[in-house]
C-alpha cells in the first residue's frame, strides 16, 4: 500500500462509524457530554412579566398612583391593579396583572401612599415581557452539540434535569514495546518510560471517552491477537502505540490485518504519523499509532479523536485549521503534510525548537500543530502559518480539506 492522503485516510476510516447508543444524564454532570437529541425551551422565558428594577409597578400615564402593595421576587401582588394604582416592586418580582410599566426608585416622588413620576412614564418600561428572552419550545442546542460550561446556567435555569445524551464510547489503549517500563520502576539500560499511555488516557478522556482498558503489551505477536479478539467486545475503540511499523519487532499491523480480516488503510502521507493503521473488529475501532511520542499525538489528534468524535454523534469532528503568525522562518516543507508542535500565543503560533518525532522535548506546552502542506516553500520570520488548534471549537470538514479552503 502507498501513503494515502490524510483526508482520504479520514474518509475511509469515519464513514463506516456511526453514533454509540444515547443515555439519560443528569443535568449537573453533562458539563463536555454530547447531546443525541436537541434540547428545546420546556416554556417560555421569562416565565412572567417581572421587573428589571427595583421601583414602581403601575399602568403607564400622569399618575398619581395609590401605593397598594408590594410585589417581591418570589412573593407576587396577586391582586389585578386598577389604573391609578401601583406596587411596590423589586427586581425580579413578578408586574401584576393591570400594570405594564415600572417607575424606577430614583424617579419615585413620595407623598404618604401617592406616588408620582419624576420623568414621563414610557410604556413598558424596565420590564422583563415573559418570553422576550426565549419562546417555548425554542431550540437551546442542537443534536450533537457538545455541553459547555454556560449552557448548564441557562438548562438549569429552565428547570431541564436531565438531558439525552450518546453514552461516553468505551476506549482501550496499549502501549506496545518490550522496552516500555511504567513510571515508578527502576530503569535498566534500554528501557524507556511508557508516556504514550499516560498522554493518550487524558486525550481520550478530554476527547468526551472513557477508557476502559489501559495497559501494556509486550512485542509478542500471540499476546496482541489474544488481546484484540477479547478487547474488540467490550471497546468501540481500540488504541494501540508502538509496534505498526515493519521491524521485526512490529506486530501491530500483522495483528490486525490477521485478527480483522484486511486493514482499512495503513501509512497516511503525513509526518510525524506515517505508520498509522486503521481497522474495524467486528463493530470495534482500531488503530494502530506509531510509537514515537510526538507521532503517537499527532496521529491521535488528527485520526483517534475524530473517531470518538464522530461515536459520540458529535456535529463536528476535525480539530480546526487556523492562521497565525509565526515568529520564526521555517525551511521548505518534504513530501508530506508535516505537523508542527507548536505554542500559542498572544495573535502568533511558535513551533518548538526541536521537531523529531522521538524528541518529548517537541510536546511541551504544545497547544496547536502547525500544519505545513507538501512541499510548502520556505517561509520567513513574520508570515502567516496554519496551525491546528488542540482547544476551542472543532470543524465539519478535515485539515486537508480546510487548508484548501482557505488557499
Ligand atoms: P515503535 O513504534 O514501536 O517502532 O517505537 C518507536 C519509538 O517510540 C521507539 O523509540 C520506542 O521506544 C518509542 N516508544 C514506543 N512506545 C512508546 C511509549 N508508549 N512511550 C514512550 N515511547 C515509546
Ligand atoms: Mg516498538
Amino acid at each position: 500500500m502507498g501513503l494515502l492522503p490524510i483526508d482520504q485516510a479520514l474518509l475511509q476510516l469515519l464513514d463506516p462509524v456511526t453514533a454509540v447508543s444515547d443515555e439519560w444524564v443528569p443535568t449537573f454532570h453533562t458539563l463536555g457530554r454530547t447531546l443525541s437529541e436537541p434540547i428545546e425551551a420546556p416554556e417560555a422565558f421569562p416565565f412572567d412579566h417581572n421587573s428589571a428594577m427595583d421601583g414602581y409597578a403601575l399602568k403607564a400615564g400622569s399618575g398619581p398612583w395609590t401605593i397598594v402593595g408590594e410585589s417581591a421576587a418570589g412573593s407576587p401582588y396577586g391582586v389585578s391593579l386598577d389604573s391609578n394604582e401601583a406596587v411596590r416592586i423589586f427586581t425580579g418580582g413578578v408586574v401584576p396583572q393591570g400594570a405594564d410599566s415600572i417607575v424606577i426608585q430614583e424617579d419615585a416622588l413620595i407623598e404618604g401612599r401617592l406616588l408620582t413620576s419624576a420623568t414621563p412614564v414610557r410604556l413598558g418600561q424596565h420590564i422583563r415581557h415573559r418570553g422576550s428572552d426565549l419562546a417555548k419550545g425554542e431550540v437551546l442546542l442542537t443534536r450533537g452539540a457538545t455541553v459547555k460550561l454556560p449552557d448548564l446556567g441557562t438548562l438549569a435555569g429552565l428547570g431541564i434535569e436531565r438531558l439525552k445524551c450518546t453514552r461516553q464510547p468505551r476506549v482501550s489503549i496499549y502501549s506496545t514495546g518490550d522496552e516500555l517500563i511504567p513510571l515508578g520502576h527502576t530503569r535498566k539500560a534500554g528501557q524507556v518510560y511508557d508516556s504514550n499511555a499516560l498522554q493518550l488516557r487524558h486525550a481520550v478522556e478530554a476527547a468526551g471517552a472513557q477508557v476502559v482498558h489501559c495497559s501494556h503489551l509486550t512485542d509478542d505477536r500471540q499476546l496482541i491477537d489474544d488481546t484484540l479478539k477479547r478487547r474488540e467486545v467490550d471497546s468501540d475503540l481500540i488504541i494501540l502505540s508502538g509496534g505498526v511499523s515493519v521491524g521485526d519487532h512490529d506486530h501491530v499491523a500483522k495483528a490486525l490485518r490477521a485478527v480483522a480480516g484486511e486493514l482499512r488503510f495503513y501509512k497516511v502521507a503525513m509526518k510525524p504519523g506515517k505508520p498509522v493503521a486503521a481497522t474495524q473488529i467486528n463493530e470495534c475501532i482500531v488503530l494502530g499509532l506509531p510509537g514515537n511520542p510526538a507521532s503517537a499525538l499527532v496521529s491521535f489528534e488528527v485520526f483517534a479523536r475524530p473517531v470518538i468524535k464522530t461515536l459520540l454523534g458529535a456535529n463536528r469532528v476535525h480539530r480546526s485549521l487556523n492562521v497565525a503568525p509565526c515568529p520564526v522562518a521555517l525551511p521548505a516543507g518534504g513530501k508530506r503534510h508535516e505537523f508542527l508542535r507548536a505554542r500559542l500565543g498572544a495573535n502568533q503560533v511558535t513551533p518548538n525548537t526541536r521537531q523529531g518525532s522521538g524528541d518529548l522535548s517537541s510536546l511541551l506546552q504544545a497547544d496547536a500543530l502547525i500544519f505545513r502542506p507538501a512541499r510548502a516553500p520556505a517561509s520567513n520570520a513574520g508570515q502567516n502559518q496554519a496551525y491546528l488548534s488542540l482547544s476551542g471549537c472543532d470543524h465539519d470538514y478535515p485539515p486537508e480539506a480546510q487548508w484548501a479552503s482557505r488557499n
